[in-house]
């Protein structure tokens, strides 16, 4: 697996993480508004302060999570940026190299990922 691809994967994990404990926290927050509504009849300004500001936060970090797990793929280009000349396992700029051999990492390329590009 290529350094890109392992970093994909933890993004992944960690959106996961974020997906839990801020969808769990939301669920939570929206529980105690319906039962604020249904049950109490009415919301208090207590409750407004105490939950909406950490359902917020929670509802960020779902995003968050949403995102590091469907998409991401901003972070990912920036940690590990993709070209024509970028070694394909960890993004170094491979301009003006003549060597088979990524100074970064010590992959061994291609002269086909040099004139192509991109690599699957
Ligand atoms: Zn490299």
């Amino acid at each position: 697996m290529t350094q890109r691809g392992l970093f994909r994967v933890l993004m992944k994990a960690v959106g996961i993480y974020f997906m839990i404990e801020g969808g769990v926290t939301v669920l939570y927050y929206a529980a105690q508004l319906i039962f604020a509504v249904v049950v109490e009849g009415e919301i208090s300004n207590r409750w407004v302060w105490s939950s909406v500001v950490p359902s917020i936060y929670s509802a960020a970090q779902l995003a968050a999570g949403l995102y590091l797990f469907f998409a991401g793929r901003f972070i990912l280009d920036l940690a590990f940026p993709r070209g024509p000349s970028r070694c394909h396992e960890c993004g170094y700029d491979l301009s003006g190299n003549d060597t088979d051999i990524c100074p970064e990492c010590a992959t061994k390329i291609t002269r086909v990922q040099l004139s192509q590009g991109e690599t699957p």
